[in-house]
Formats: C-alpha cells, sequence, structure tokens
C-alpha cells in the first residue's frame, strides 16, 4: 500500500470539515485540515451565527414598543452599530478559538493555506505537498451575485456582516432565506428596507400559506415589499445608489445587498487533477454515502449542494465517519429536516408543505389555526401566529408542521422529534399542553379544514 502523509486530509474547515476531521482523529486516524480562511467556515464567521446575533439586536425595538401595553414607558433609546459589530466579531473570535481547541485535542493537524489538487492522493498548500489515502472536499460555497451594469455596486451578506455604519435606505435583492432574514434585520434596525423578488411571492419550497402570511407580516412592518420586480442596473448618484428595476421603477437607496444564491467554492481546487466532476454551478455531485466519482474522494455540505444547512453538513460528515472507518456504511436520511427563517416573525418548518403533501398523498387532512398570541393584545400589536399540521388520513402520521410566530424556530425543533419518531395526530392530540404557552395550539386542534 502506498505511503501517505495522512489517513485523511480535509479540505475546509467549517460545520462539516471539523466534524469529519475530529471524529476520524479521535478513532486514531493519520488527519489534517486545511483552512484558509478562519476556522469554523461560513456558519461561524459569516452565516448563521452573527446573523443570528443581528436578528437578536433587530428585535429589541418591538420589545421597547410592545412594553408601553404593559407600563413601561421607554423613551428614545440610542442604538449603536458599532457596539453591536465590535461584540459580534468578539463572540466570533471566542468560537474560532474553541474550534482551533477542538481540532488540536482530537489531535487533528491544521494547516494554513488554500488547498489544490495536483495528482488524486496530492494537494498543494503554498509550497507543501501533502498525500492521503482519502481526500474529503467540505469547502462550502459563496455568495453569487448575477452581473448587470452596477453589480459591482452592491454587497451580499458577506460584506454586510462588517458595514462601519447601519446604512439609513436599504435595498436588498433575492427571496431566499438571507434576503428575507436581513431585510427583517435591516428593518428592526430602524433602515427603510425595500425588498425586491422576481417572482410572484419569496420563498419558493415553503408552504405557500405561511410565504403569503410572512409577507403581509413584513408589510405590515413597514418593509416595501415589491415582488415581480428585478433589477436592470444600479448607478452612483450625489444622493446614494440609483437602482432601476426592470419595469422603470427608481429606488434611491445607501446599500444595495444581493442575496441571490450561493455557488460551490470549488473554482481553484483544480478538481480537474484529481479526475472530480463537477456540475453546472461548480457543485460536487457525491453519492447516498457522500462519495464523488473518485472512489477515495468524498464531499459533504454545501459544496454538494444538497441541502445546505449547517446541521445538515455535520450529519453528512458524521455518516460519512461511520462508512469509512467504523464499518457501518450509513447514508445520510434528509426526510423531516426542520429548518426555520428567522425573519420577523419566524417561519418554522418540518415535513412536507400542503402543496407537496397533496403531490405525495392521496388522502390528506390539514389543520390551521390562527390567533394573536397572548403577548401581543396587551402590546395592541395586532399580528397573529399562524400554524398548521398536515396529516396523511390514511396512516394518520404528521407530515407536515409549519407555524409562523415567535420561537418558531424553538417550538418546531420539538415537534420535528415527534415527527422523526412517526407520530400520529392522535399521538398530538394524546399529548397535553403547557398552558398558556403558543406552542399548546399544535395538540388542541381538533377540526380539520
Ligand atoms: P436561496 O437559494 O435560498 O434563495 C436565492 C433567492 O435568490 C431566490 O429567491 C431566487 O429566486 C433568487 N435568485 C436567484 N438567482 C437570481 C437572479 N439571477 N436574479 C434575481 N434573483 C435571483 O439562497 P440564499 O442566498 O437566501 O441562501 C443560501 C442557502 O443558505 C439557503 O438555500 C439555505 O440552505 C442556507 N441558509 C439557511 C438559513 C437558515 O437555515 N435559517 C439562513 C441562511 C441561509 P427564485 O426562487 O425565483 O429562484
Amino acid at each position: 500500500m502506498a505511503n501517505y502523509d495522512y489517513d485523511l486530509l480535509v479540505i475546509g474547515a467549517g460545520s462539516g470539515g471539523v466534524r469529519a476531521a475530529r471524529l476520524t482523529a479521535q478513532l486514531g486516524k493519520r488527519v489534517a485540515v486545511i483552512e484558509g480562511s478562519d476556522l469554523g467556515g461560513t456558519c461561524v464567521n459569516v452565516g448563521c451565527v452573527p446573523k443570528k446575533l443581528l436578528v437578536y439586536a433587530s428585535a429589541f425595538a418591538e420589545g421597547f414598543t410592545d412594553s408601553r401595553g404593559f407600563g413601561f414607558s421607554p423613551g428614545q433609546i440610542p442604538f449603536d452599530w458599532q457596539t453591536l459589530i465590535t461584540n459580534k466579531n468578539d463572540e466570533i473570535n471566542r468560537l474560532n478559538d474553541i474550534y482551533e481547541r477542538i481540532l488540536e485535542n482530537a489531535g487533528v493537524q491544521i494547516i494554513q493555506g488554500w488547498a489544490k489538487f495536483i495528482s488524486p492522493h496530492e494537494i498543494q498548500v503554498g509550497d507543501q505537498t501533502l498525500s492521503a489515502e482519502r481526500i474529503l472536499i467540505a469547502v462550502g460555497g459563496k455568495p453569487f451575485v448575477p452581473e448587470f451594469p452596477g453589480s459591482d455596486l452592491a454587497i451580499t451578506s458577506n460584506e454586510a456582516f462588517y458595514l462601519e455604519d447601519l446604512p439609513k435606505r436599504v435595498v436588498i435583492v433575492g427571496g431566499g432565506y438571507i434576503a428575507v432574514e436581513f431585510a427583517g434585520i435591516f428593518n428592526g434596525l430602524d433602515s427603510q428596507v425595500t425588498q425586491l423578488y422576481r417572482g410572484d411571492l419569496f420563498l419558493r419550497g415553503f408552504d405557500h400559506e405561511l410565504r403569503e402570511k410572512l409577507a403581509e407580516n413584513m408589510k405590515s412592518r413597514n418593509i416595501d415589499l415589491r415582488f415581480n420586480t428585478d433589477v436592470r442596473s444600479i448607478e452612483k448618484s450625489a444622493d446614494g445608489l440609483v437602482i432601476t428595476t426592470q419595469d422603470d421603477q427608481t429606488i434611491v437607496a445607501d446599500l444595495v445587498m444581493y442575496a441571490t444564491g450561493r455557488i460551490a467554492n470549488t473554482q481553484s481546487l483544480a478538481l480537474d487533477q484529481a479526475g472530480v466532476n463537477v456540475g453546472k454551478r461548480g457543485e460536487i455531485p457525491v453519492d447516498l454515502y457522500s462519495k464523488t466519482n473518485v472512489d477515495h474522494i468524498f464531499a459533504v455540505g454545501d459544496v454538494t449542494n444538497r441541502m445546505n444547512l449547517t446541521p445538515v453538513a455535520i450529519a453528512e460528515s458524521i455518516a460519512l465517519v461511520k462508512t469509512l472507518y467504523e464499518d457501518n456504511p450509513t447514508a445520510m436520511q434528509y426526510g423531516n429536516i426542520p429548518s426555520t427563517v428567522f425573519s420577523q416573525p419566524n417561519l418554522g418548518t418540518v415535513g412536507l408543505t400542503e402543496e407537496q403533501a397533496r403531490d405525495a398523498h392521496d388522502n390528506i387532512e390539514v389543520y390551521r389555526s390562527s390567533f394573536r398570541p397572548m403577548r401581543n393584545i396587551l402590546a395592541g400589536r395586532d399580528e397573529k401566529v399562524f400554524m398548521k399540521l398536515i396529516v396523511d388520513a390514511d396512516s394518520r402520521k404528521v407530515i407536515g408542521t409549519h407555524m409562523l410566530g415567535p420561537d418558531a424556530g424553538e417550538i418546531i425543533q420539538g415537534i420535528a422529534i415527534a415527527m422523526q419518531a412517526g407520530a400520529t395526530k392522535e399521538h398530538f392530540d394524546a399529548t397535553i399542553g403547557i398552558h398558556p404557552t403558543t406552542a399548546e395550539e399544535f395538540v388542541t386542534m381538533r377540526t380539520a379544514g
């Protein structure tokens, strides 16, 4: 057998790469991880973590306003963007250090630099050449901005996390998770927000009714939401950036942020040197066991463009380590993966949408509930919570759960466990509620319709 430097070389120290490296090293294998940027990848540095911190920040204003109904008289409360960004950066540095310790304690060697293949078993990093029996590609993705006149004047979420000042007028382009979340962040922090989406209704792929209701909520929170609109050009003017749309509207803003999807980070890997196939958008196709078309090269996480969520990348890595090093071939299961758009309010979801359920099942029951949560009554806020359970009428299993409302992410996580265990509607009905909560509504819905 060839004499390799490592049993496993991991390219990319994001959520997926770090987990695979650590678990493999803990099994006594020789492992190195190569990373050219900060440890932790997108999620820790320019994704889930800083995003959630900004979401928290943006929710305070709503709390101050609502507190009046509970007897408080808050005055003008100043907000300092620089303090928020500094504190956020400190927290990310803390997490970067934790990742370093986790890897070192597990015996993983960290190699700083950008990797490229020079042969199927060899990687070059700077002037070093490293060889490995197996290689895992976990390099993630990066924001994609279409090209049009003035597209270089737009920023992406990567830069949004490091803005020096809070912009007064923001235009956000896109209708996915990132666009919707940032519209809520800037709006909550009192920027004037316009969101442009090219289709009829944003958040394609989510339950239609929830998409409609979230759009209504965002509009009632003063976000200028414009559908069937796309940008033709961006120009600089004395008053700021002038955005002209395909249908000749103009909007003047201080910042234009594009959140129009992400592409795999494979351009500089020289994958052809290893014979690894890539798809149209640079993604690496893999089989159920995360294996590429080359037998000893694997890929997990966003670079494979399967389901681009941190916990999924981690689960793919856990399955891969079982397959490769624990004599336990394990295919990742993609059913019932919960997720939440951290919009205001949150949109949490697990399982099938009503549209998908109607396509896949002959008989379904749909339970809905819409009500003003207790807190909103004294707060004088009209916004309602909306909850939806979809049941396969033949097996009685709950096959989809959706919620638009405060803390939907926290609530849907628990429901996902029940669905993973195969809970039926009768199990939900037999569960006692916690009163008074919003979540109890999930166990008290009795009439389908
Ligand atoms: P998404 O793929 O979710 O959405 C991209 C959006 O941009 C869609 O609305 C799409 O429209 C639109 N779009 C794509 N191309 C163009 C174009 N050329 N011109 C105009 N609009 C365009 O991407 P995001 O960037 O929002 O997020 C990337 C991924 O990151 C997500 O899919 C998700 O997996 C993950 N993520 C998860 C989060 C969470 O769990 N809370 C948070 C943030 C990100 P259309 O629908 O018409 O194609």
